[in-house]
């Protein structure tokens, strides 16, 4: 019999397949993993928008996380789109309960078209029950802005937030540089402080319009990485390299702004 590791996402699901459970549960068998889900939202989108956004009762939520712990030897997990105060506390309720290995929160606020994915008054919420908890955090710089009342303009910056993250009880932040409103720049830097060091992750910029699901495949490849074992380190330069190469050749699919490409 073959052994394969195993990992869950707790997310939202895009009907358009870019986003969501679906980009997070093609990155992990891309990467080789098997994937598990709870489901947190079912978000009715595609290429060109989010048009209606229906939330999982909290029961059902919790429901899916304990089947999946009763039965799954779940190494590492990630958090994506959870929408709402009340589903953020069930979610931290079944994380003091089931034992789900290495987290990453991936915290998602707001789709690139502008649909709001996470309550304003959430927020406060996240940063309580979730991020203490959180192995790895990997905010954009909208996110990170959010999270921190700082505004990243420069690498002083970014480290005065991802401090503020750690301080809250993050162990590591990778703050993602694509949203930079440099665009003129020929590279997309993101900056990564782990409690040991810091250091840059640096990419070619490309000119393109369909990165739908960037953020949610980069979290989903570092959580693939921590379930096969890698450390912090390598599986976010994995991670760094998957999504380029995902950007670097897009997918000629929708009217819209198009998912990145996992084969790539
Ligand atoms: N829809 C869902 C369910 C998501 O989880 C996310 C990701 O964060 C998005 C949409 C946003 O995707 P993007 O902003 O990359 O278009």
């Amino acid at each position: 019999m073959t052994k394969i590791a195993q990992a869950l996402t707790i997310a939202g699901s895009d009907s358009g397949g870019g986003a969501g459970i679906q980009a997070d549960l093609k990155t992990f068998q891309m990467r080789g993993v098997f994937g598990t889900s709870a489901i947190t939202a079912v978000t009715a989108q595609n290429t060109l928008g989010v048009f209606d956004i229906h939330p999982i009762p909290p029961a059902t939520i919790q429901a899916q996380l304990k089947a999946v712990a009763e039965d799954f030897d779940i190494r590492a997990f990630k958090l994506g789109m959870l929408g709402s105060e009340e589903i953020i506390e069930c979610v931290a309720a079944a994380l003091q309960r089931y034992k789900f290995g290495q987290m990453v929160l991936d915290p998602v606020m707001v789709a690139k078209g502008g649909a709001p994915l996470l309550q304003q008054s959430a927020v406060a919420a996240l940063k309580q029950h979730l991020l203490p908890l959180a192995d790895i955090i990997t905010p954009n710089l909208p996110e990170a802005e959010a999270l921190t009342s700082i505004k990243i303009i420069d690498g002083r910056s970014a480290e005065q937030a991802a401090r503020t993250l750690q301080q809250l009880g993050a162990k590591t932040v990778v703050i993602k540089g694509g949203h930079s409103n440099n665009s003129q720049s020929a590279v997309c830097q993101d900056w990564v402080f782990t409690p040991e060091q810091h250091f840059t992750l640096v990419s070619p910029r490309y000119p393109t319009k369909h990165t739908h699901g960037t953020g949610c495949t980069f979290s989903a490849c570092i959580t693939a990485e921590l379930a096969k074992g890698q450390n912090t380190v390598i599986a976010i330069r994995l991670a760094k390299q998957f999504i380029t190469a995902a950007i670097s050749q897009p997918l000629n699919i929708g009217h819209g702004h198009g998912p990145t490409n996992h084969w790539a």
